[in-house]
């Protein structure tokens, strides 16, 4: 079967990278609607890092797996707590999940959350690595942060064993995603110098609502600011469809 994914895994070593990777795509032969979260059970975390076969050799050994397999393709990423690795490209079909390979994307954890500890050191690197990608990404697309966006593959009815692993509460991930997110994923980043702007293409009668949360179906927390108004943007979340600001 033809290979869909990358012939050579994209390391990326930051989310800024990430980001702009995100946005140098055309999405016009596919876009998904979702994001589906994956642990890697086998290898473990600690077999990744510690018996001896470097991360690029087993992100080259899981292409050559998958097509033995006679897979079209693989998950669109792992992270492995210190690169995330663009494995098929966002753009394109992946495998990942039986019921969401034609719509959703599908993100590897590299752990075991059956047996490791995804919230504790060495594995909480993962797990943050992770909510940031998921961050950027529902940021990117312009999709609200809840459990219909985000699946565990557990949650595919065609699937049978535990992934992402018992240990992964879904709450927890969709609140450390919404968390991220209302950060503006600006962790320890310098604030940019003021600017000016005006706001425009606002209809008659329409209005800026203030929320709590990057998301639009986050209730508006100080009401509304009418026009004409001066506010000082604090930060910004690049997005295809919609740019949520800090203010
Ligand atoms: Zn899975």
């Amino acid at each position: 079967m033809a290979w869909n994914g990358r012939q050579q895994a994209l390391q990326l070593t930051n989310i800024e990278a990430f980001r702009s990777y995100l946005q140098s795509l055309n999405f016009s032969s596919w876009k998904p609607s979702g994001i589906v979260l994956h642990n890697t059970a086998s290898p473990t975390y600690q077999q990744w890092w510690h018996s001896g076969t470097p991360p690029n050799q087993r992100i080259k050994n899981l292409k050559d797996y998958y097509q033995s397999l006679g897979w079209s393709a693989g998950p669109h990423a792992f992270n492995d707590g210190v690169s995330w690795w663009i494995f098929t490209d966002w753009n394109k079909k992946g495998v990942h999940s039986p019921s969401w390979n034609g719509t959703r994307l599908g993100v590897e954890m590299v752990g075991d959350f059956d047996k490791e500890n995804p919230y504790t050191d060495p594995c909480v690197k993962v797990w943050d690595a992770t909510v940031a990608m998921f961050g950027e990404a529902l940021g990117f697309f312009g999709w609200d942060c809840n459990g219909t966006i985000i699946k565990l593959h557990k949650e595919d009815p065609r699937t049978t064993h535990a992934c992402p692993g018992r240990l992964v509460t879904k709450d927890r991930f969709l609140a450390d995603v919404t968390n991220y997110i209302s950060e503006g994923g600006d962790h320890g980043q310098e604030p940019e110098e003021p600017r000016s702007g005006v706001v425009s293409g606002i209809g008659p009668g329409d209005r800026l609502n203030i929320r709590a949360l990057a998301s639009s179906s986050a209730p508006p927390i100080a009401g509304y600011i009418p026009p004409p108004s001066s506010v000082l943007i604090m930060d910004s979340i690049p997005s295809s469809s919609r740019t949520p600001l800090a203010i």
